[in-house]
């Protein structure tokens, strides 16, 4: 298969991440006989500094020509003086409406070889952490109106809006996902105080009369982060809005062992996906070459099975990055715990996982 594929570096380690994942992308095209070609974009503080622009036109178009993008990270502080609508995070908010991804799915999985690394007391890690956060992700207070007013004293809001197709649409993302899995979904909201979070109640409650063999619970956003961190195995698929569940994915994240380890997808109504990591651009470890690529090369993972069909593919890289922990080795976020460990640099990570990947039958 030939498939054009847009390159965002970003900032901070977002290029070193992402030259790891074209390395294992590289070898699974050449082992599976496809072509992968990258059309580079520029978006954040890079884009900022080139073009006085977070994400000019012609890089979100370069984006919405591609079969797919695969994105690092963008910001620092460099960049933090910057007017608010000029930011780096203001590209990231562009190219997701731009694109029309308005789910993001983020998998908490852990890993048993990682077990050691979750903050999280054994006795709960060894029940198992297995559940996908589903974020509507271009609507509600992000996308909101932001404004600062009054001539003495200052006084800010931003609008938290929803409309009933908005949370509809998320909402079979969510139960869809959920009935390719355990069949759990929980609705998590602020009902007992957010009209938007009334109306999200309602409309996930009138779903759920088309999905008879999906389980429905509703969950408050603050129990639900209490949840997470003592029983997190009860969850198979949490739906929430776009801040809840940014709060709470980066919260599932710590109790996986590092946030440089998960993945996430971002869809619309086509197969023209936006893969990244979770985490940010990591000023403080930046051009060290200590970064954790997992994240990236996961997402890339993704991007195979969600955009591309290409399952079997994706399996192998998920298959050869569980070879690389069995090995022992570790980049320096998730080196604890356990003797005989290896430290790993963020190019031999890849390199590493390129080659398991090779080696792979
Ligand atoms: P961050 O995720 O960049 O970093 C938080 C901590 O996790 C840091 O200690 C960092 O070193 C560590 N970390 C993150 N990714 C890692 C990896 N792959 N390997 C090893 N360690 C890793 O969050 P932050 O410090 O709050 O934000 C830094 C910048 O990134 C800010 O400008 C922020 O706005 C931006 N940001 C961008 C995105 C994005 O591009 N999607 C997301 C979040 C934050």
């Amino acid at each position: 298969m030939n498939k054009n594929i847009a390159v965002i570096r970003g900032d901070g380690i977002g290029p070193e991440i992402v030259n790891e994942a074209i390395k294992v992308l590289d070898v699974i095209a050449q082992k599976y006989g496809h072509t992968f070609k990258y059309t580079d974009a520029d978006m954040g503080g890079c884009a900022i500094d080139k073009y006085g622009d977070p994400l000019p036109q012609s890089e979100l178009d370069k984006c919405l020509a591609a079969d797919s993008v695969l994105l690092g990270a963008v910001g620092g502080p460099k960049w933090d003086s910057v007017p608010g609508n000029m930011r780096p995070e203001k590209g990231l908010l562009r190219i997701r409406a731009g694109m029309g991804v308005y789910s993001n799915n983020r998998p908490a999985k852990i890993w048993p070889q990682l077990a050691s690394a979750s903050p999280l007391k054994p006795e709960i890690v060894e029940k198992g952490i297995d559940f996908i956060i589903v974020r509507e992700l271009i609507g509600g207070i992000y996308f909101g109106e932001h404004r600062t007013f009054g001539d003495g004293e200052k006084v800010s809001e931003d609008v938290m809006r929803y409309s009933e197709s908005e949370i509809e649409r998320i909402g079979r993302i969510g139960f869809e996902t959920a009935r390719k899995r355990r069949k759990k979904l929980c609705s998590v909201e602020k009902s007992n105080v957010l009209d938007t979070s009334r109306l999200w109640k309602s409309v996930i409650h009138r779903l759920a009369g088309e999905y008879p063999d999906v389980e429905l619970s509703d969950m408050l956003v603050d129990n639900c982060a209490m949840q997470i961190v003592k029983d997190p195995s009860q969850f198979d698929v949490i739906v929430t809005e776009n801040m809840f569940g940014d709060i709470l994915s980066d919260e599932a994240s710590m109790i996986t062992g590092s946030i440089g380890m998960i993945p996430s997808s971002s869809l619309g109504a086509t197969s023209n996906g936006l893969y990244e990591p979770i985490h940010g651009s990591a000023p403080d470890i930046a051009g060290q070459d200590i970064a954790n690529p997992i994240g990236t090369i996961l997402s890339a993972a993704m991007m195979l099975r969600y955009s591309f069909d290409m399952s079997q593919e994706a399996d192998d890289i998920e298959a050869a990055v569980g070879a690389f922990l069995s090995k022992g080795y570790r980049t320096r976020d998730i080196m604890s715990g356990g003797e005989g460990l290896k430290p790993a640099k963020c190019s031999e990570a890849g390199n590493l996982i390129a080659a398991e990947i090779k080696a792979n039958k």
